[in-house]
């Protein structure tokens, strides 16, 4: 058929069986034998298998056509290896299946397909392979059922293969079948046997046991010993011997098929029914070799010993149906046995009591030898006391009469003197012979009333009494004399603790004593001096620069406490410091220290101090210690410094009216050789007048002194002391300028001075001019005050300071007005004062600042008549 197609193919002389080759389902293409298998023609079929439908591929290569993706390399090696073959060869070939798998037409997944390719050259003229017609078949189908055919073989076989083992496995069990039923055969042939000879041995058994039951009666009956068989639960006697119903005291009859229980309801509460049980529960056997077992005998309670077996007796199903009780009677056994064992019982005690007494024996003897040698040993230590005793005494009497004290040995029972040594007999000023065999008061009766009871205080509490300096009275050969005396009452103890004697030690120390008082007493005195002289201590330690101070130097220093070297030196005002340096220095080299210095105070107010030290130097005369003392000098040197002011302003007043006096002089002189000349006389009076300043200073100055000395006489009388103030102060009135108005008592006396209260007066009254020389009206006033009569001066001057007044009447003190420089000694108001202190009377001043001064006095009025 191949044959004749490509012969038409060759021929192209059928055109219609062509179109029938291509006008199939099969795809089919015919392509160009040359090397790029051009296309030469295809059917419908093929286009559609190689999605070119609708194209016209003829003229183009094969492998633009066909997808190598969709076969693969393999597959178009294949291809190319069967087209080239079938062009070369001339022969026509089936390429092996190829497996393909046809995409969905809905892209999702694919289908299997399997394919077959031929390959048929179609010759040209020249015979040699002009054309190869490829027809592809689809054999899915062919290969599909082919492997449906090859699973159904696999199962087949594995079933068979499955069949065969279990096959051999019921061979198996066949086997072992057989073998078994075998082996059971054997063993129902085996038991046939046992079960006849069984059934022979239980016969044989029977009747041995109907023997052994009557045998055992006659055993049980004929024992020698209590025996009994006791049936059931009930434990009913089925058989019990003679013995045993002796053991009960009741008779074989009377119990024989009756509960034991019944027999014996006494054994209720003892142990015997509860072994009983027990054996029967457990069927196994139990005993005791000594019961005691208490029961009601004929002659009412009994107790008996027993020792007894019971034994379980078995029915033929193994279960326990009585009980073989064996008893026996071992109550004189036991008996005898308690006599035994309490007769050893006494033994023993007597034996442990006389072994006992042997030990105490044996110890107290040891003791007594043991006591027998201590007493030997004491009776040596004794005598060696005694010997010690002798010599301690003999030691004692001489350490007595030997010591540097005064000591006296009173025995405590009667308080006579058992010793004395010479020191005592000195100390109390007795000769030997008035202290002998006597008490110690009838020996010092002068001490009895103060001492008998401290005595009588140590002989009973034995408590020893220490007099420190105690002072007291001694009659000493006769004299009574003021001692003072350490002494000591020691209670000497006997072995028992009572007190038997008093050891009195004594010694004299009123020497100590006095002069501790006389240094004591100087001390005071040096104390009550500094302090009276308000002068404060110090005590400088140079090394370790420390100081100690006395309360007045803090004072001084204006310290709250005790100041430090430090505080003390910043004390020092800063322009004295390098003086003060320099006298410190100083007193180091010479040993005395002397320097008045100024003090700064914490409130800024300054002092003056004086310091007087001494210095205290080591062996290398390097200074130590400074003791010294510090004064208030402050005062003082006021005092001073208003002194030098006041000797400065003395001079200076006395030099006016001397200056003015020797130029009327010179002026006199020069005109003494005319006496005619108009200024003699005028040039007197100013020397006269200067003459009067003078001698009023002058008198000022002799007053002061005078009052000073004390020796300011008073001449005392009685006067009207109105007339006196009407006549005083006729200077001040001739002046004419001021107004004296007497006020107050006309008729009032006072016995006085009249010259000094007058001097008084014009005190007060000049000074009322020269201080308030506006005041045109001075008024003198007099007044009876109680006893006394006060008499005042009143200006209506400027008044004085209030803190200026209480320095008034101070000697040399001037007010000192900067504006008014007003000539004054300051002594005025001072000798006024003084003179009316003589009188017995008191002077002041009632003065403010604008409101005018009243100086005053008062002068006593008694002695008026
Ligand atoms: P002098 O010699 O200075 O007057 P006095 O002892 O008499 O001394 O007076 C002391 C001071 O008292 C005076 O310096 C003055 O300042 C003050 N003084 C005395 N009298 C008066 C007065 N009437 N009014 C004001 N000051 C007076």
């Amino acid at each position: 058929m191949i044959n004749t197609f490509l012969f038409l193919l060759m021929h192209r002389t059928s055109i219609s069986i062509f179109n029938t080759l291509f006008n199939t389902e099969v795809p089919r293409i015919i392509l160009k034998a040359d090397p790029d298998f051009t296309i030469q023609d295809y059917n419908e079929a093929y286009q559609i298998a190689t999605y070119t439908a609708g194209k016209d591929i003829r003229g183009k290569s094969l492998w633009e056509i066909y997808d190598p993706k969709e076969s693969g390399v393999e597959g178009t090696n294949l291809l190319l290896e069967a087209l080239t073959k079938a062009a070369t060869e001339n022969i026509a070939v089936f390429m092996p299946p190829f497996h393909y798998d046809i995409p969905a037409a809905d892209g999702n997944g694919t289908t299997k397909s399997w394919w077959q390719l031929e390959i048929i050259p179609i010759p040209g003229e020249d015979g040699a392979t002009e054309f190869l017609l490829t027809t592809t078949y689809n054999i899915t189908e062919t290969v599909l059922n082919k492997e449906a055919l090859e699973q159904v073989t696999l199962s087949e076989q594995q079933l068979n293969e499955e069949l065969a083992t279990s096959n051999e496995e019921l061979a198996a069990i066949n086997e072992e079948l057989s073998s078994t039923i075998e082996e059971l055969t054997a063993a129902q042939d085996n038991l046939f046997q046992i079960n006849s000879k069984l059934e022979s041995r239980v016969s044989e058994r029977t009747k041995a046991l109907s023997d052994t039951e009557s045998s055992l009666r006659s055993l049980v009956m004929s024992a020698h010993y209590p025996l009994m068989i006791l049936r059931g639960r009930e434990w009913v006697i089925e058989i019990a011997n003679q013995p045993l119903v002796n053991l009960w005291d009741k008779t074989i009859t009377g119990v024989t098929g009756r509960p034991l229980m019944e027999i014996l309801p006494e054994i209720e509460d003892q142990p015997f029914p509860g072994f009983l049980r027990q054996v029967y529960d457990s069927g196994v056997g139990y005993g005791q070799e000594e019961q005691i077992f208490h029961y009601n005998s004929p002659d009412g309670p009994a107790t008996k010993y027993v020792s007894f077996y019971y034994d379980p007796m078995f029915d033929n199903e193994g279960q326990v149906c009585g009980i073989i009780v064996a008893a026996d009677d071992i109550t004189e056994k036991v008996r005898s046995r308690q006599l035994l064992e309490q007769s050893y019982k006494d033994q023993k005690e007597l034996n442990d009591r006389i072994s006992t007494i042997n030990e105490e024996l044996a110890a107290t003897n040891e003791e007594l030898s043991a006591s027998n040698e201590e007493l030997v040993d004491s009776k040596r230590e004794l005598e060696l006391n005694i010997q010690n005793l002798a010599e301690s005494e003999a030691r004692f009497r001489s350490l007595i009469t030997q010591a540097p004290v005064g000591i006296c040995v009173i025995r405590a029972s009667d308080l006579m003197i058992m010793d004395v040594n010479n020191n005592y007999l000195e100390l109390v000023g007795k000769p030997i012979g008035e202290m002998q065999s006597r008490t110690i008061w009838e020996a010092v009766p002068e001490a009895a009333a103060n001492y008998a009871p401290v005595m009588n205080t140590v002989i009973t509490t034995g408590e020893a009494f220490i007099a420190n300096e105690h002072e007291l009275t001694l009659i000493r050969n006769g004299v009574p004399e003021r001692v003072f005396i350490d002494f000591v009452y020691e209670p000497v103890k006997d072995a028992s603790g009572s007190v038997n004697s008093i050891m009195v030690v004594g010694i004299d120390v009123s020497d100590k004593v006095l002069s501790r008082k006389n240094i004591a007493d100087i001390e005071e005195r040096i104390r009550l001096a500094v302090e009276a002289a308000e002068i404060g201590t110090f005590d400088h330690d140079i090394i370790n620069d420390s100081i100690v101070t006395s309360e007045r130097f803090d004072a001084i220093f204006g310290f709250d406490g005790p100041g430090s070297r430090n505080d003390v030196l910043n004390s020092f005002h800063p322009d004295d410091k390098a003086m003060s340096d320099a006298a410190r220095e100083e007193a180091y080299r010479s040993g005395k220290m002397y320097y008045d210095t100024r003090l700064i105070y914490p409130d800024g107010s300054i002092h003056w101090v004086r310091i007087n030290g001494r210095v205290y130097h080591d062996e290398d005369e390097k200074p130590v210690r400074v003791l010294g003392t510090v004064l208030d000098i402050t005062e003082f040197k006021r005092l001073q410094q208003q002194k030098d002011d006041f000797i400065s302003i003395a001079s200076h007043e006395l030099r006016t009216p001397l200056t003015s006096l020797k130029a009327s002089l010179q002026l006199l002189e020069r005109v003494k050789d005319k006496p005619q000349a108009t200024m003699v006389p005028r040039l007197i009076e100013q020397s006269s007048r200067s003459m009067n300043k003078i001698s009023d200073l002058v008198d000022d100055l002799l007053n002061v002194s005078h009052m000073n000395e004390g020796q300011a006489k008073l001449n005392k009388s009685l006067f009207t002391i109105s007339t006196m103030l009407n006549d005083c102060c006729t200077h001040v009135r001739a002046m004419g300028n001021y107004n004296l108005i007497f006020e107050g008592d006309h008729e009032l006396k006072v016995f006085a001075d009249e010259h000094r209260i007058d001097q008084v007066v014009v005190n007060f009254v000049n000074n009322a001019v020269k201080y308030a020389p506006d005041s045109l009206e001075i008024y003198l006033k007099v007044e009876k005050r109680g006893d006394m009569v006060r008499i005042e001066v009143r200006d209506s001057g400027p008044g004085i300071p209030a803190e200026k007044i209480p320095h008034l009447f101070d000697r040399y003190y001037r007010a000192g007005n900067a504006e008014l420089q007003i000539s004054g000694l300051g002594l005025g108001l001072y000798i006024s004062a003084e003179i009316i202190k003589r009188h017995g009377g008191e002077i002041g001043v009632d003065s403010e600042l604008g409101r005018g001064s009243t100086f005053w006095f008062t002068l006593p009025l008694e002695g008026n008549d």
